[in-house]
């Protein structure tokens, strides 16, 4: 089985641009990409619906991005459409669209999540609980290795660990058995 999208596809996407790709990586690489999944898919057409935390507000709504594949052209000319939520998405350069793109270049198709499991109201909600729980903000008070000062609130942002990632896919796994 083959991947999805080749690095033509990747480096067509942000042809002119480092930066995104550079920040893709590496938002992509700390497991930031929520969920990757099939909206629909045609003969030809694939739309894949993906969320991606915020690096800014880690317990908002995630950004929403939205890529198009057109499965029948060559390597390089696949990408039909890259939207994305976000402020800069609108230039379809951003780091979500890019960290989108790398998930399907190292993903077989028939591991992308199945599109009855892709209802994003409902995905977020099921991720929200226990996505929101890892990165709680702690009154520093409650710190004992910070001493008492004027602010009261200290967010604290741990990295993504591969155990959350397990526990993601796990209840994604679930909500499919029951489609
Ligand atoms: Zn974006």
């Amino acid at each position: 089985m083959s991947k999805l999208l080749s690095i033509l596809d990747i480096a067509k996407a942000a042809v002119g641009f480092s930066r995104p790709l550079k920040k893709g990586e590496e938002y992509y690489e700390r497991g930031m990409l929520l969920v990757v999944g099939i909206k629909a898919k045609t003969d030809e057409k694939l739309a894949i619906q993906a969320l991606a935390a915020k690096t800014s507000g880690v317990m908002d709504k995630p950004h929403e991005i939205e890529v198009v594949l057109n499965l029948g052209m060559e390597a390089g000319d696949k990408v039909e459409k890259l939207q994305c939520s976000c402020k800069a998405g609108q230039s379809e350069k951003c780091k979500h669209v890019i960290a989108t793109l790398i998930h399907l270049n190292r993903t077989d198709e028939e591991d992308v999540e199945d599109p009855t499991c892709m209802d994003l109201e409902q995905q977020w909600g099921v991720l929200k609980p226990q996505h929101v729980q890892n990165f709680k903000p702690r009154r520093t008070q409650d710190l004992c290795h910070v001493a008492e000062r004027k602010t009261p609130f200290v967010q604290s942002v741990p990295p993504v660990t591969p155990e959350m990632r397990a526990k993601w896919k796990n209840i994604l796994i679930r909500c499919k058995s029951h489609s």
